[in-house]
């Protein structure tokens, strides 16, 4: 919703949502949606994008769709989305965000291959303090948690700058 929102702002021809699902089963706040339809998004709800098409550069121009329909719920609870086939059909388009979740960078794991990370690979910390496994080295925020808020990215930040402060005056780690 906030892409498509954004993508508005910048002026396109128009701006369009590709959801497999229903509109009952979008994740996203009732309000968003309702804003979203308000402000011109174009939605194209259970539609499935299954290829993105390049011209000769490799630039999109275009996104293969096929038509779904709701089966049975799955683990999460909401009716699982089936292809319905032969509904194939192509929408023009130059410009595709693909919002389907979100992880963490893999530069940290790369770079600093001795931080303790889960296996979505965010960072491990004890959450008294922000402090990771490494000396020195503190986190919070998304990196820790996933994909969470804005207000536990401040208390966290909160809490490790007052661990930093503890740990430069002590050098107790
Ligand atoms: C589409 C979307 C909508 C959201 N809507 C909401 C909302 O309505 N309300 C809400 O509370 N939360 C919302 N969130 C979640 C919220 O944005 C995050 O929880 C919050 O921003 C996490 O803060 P952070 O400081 O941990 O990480 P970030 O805000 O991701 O900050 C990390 C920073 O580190 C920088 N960085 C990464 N790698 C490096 C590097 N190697 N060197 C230097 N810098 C680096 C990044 O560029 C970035 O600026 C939304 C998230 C998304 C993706």
């Amino acid at each position: 919703m906030d892409a498509a929102r954004t993508a508005l702002r910048l002026c396109p021809e128009k701006v369009m949502i590709i959801y497999r699902r229903g509109r009952e089963e979008m994740p996203a706040r009732v309000e968003e949606i309702h804003h979203g339809e308000e402000e011109g998004v174009e939605f194209h709800l259970l539609t499935n994008p299954i290829r993105f098409i390049g011209d000769k550069d490799g630039r999109l121009k275009g996104i293969e769709c096929v038509k779904m329909e709701l089966g049975l719920p799955d683990e999460s609870g909401r009716r699982r989305p089936v292809e319905v086939k032969g509904t194939e059909f192509i929408i023009d388009a130059e410009i595709a965000v693909i919002s389907v979740g979100n992880g963490a960078n893999p530069l940290i794991q790369q770079t600093t291959p001795d931080i303790k990370v889960n296996k979505w690979n965010n960072i491990t910390v004890n959450p008294d303090t922000g402090r990771t496994n490494k000396k020195g080295v503190f986190a919070g925020g998304d990196i820790v948690r996933g994909g969470a808020t804005v207000i536990l990215a401040m208390g966290d930040g909160r809490k490790a700058a007052g661990s930093m402060d503890e740990y430069m005056k002590t050098g107790v780690w």
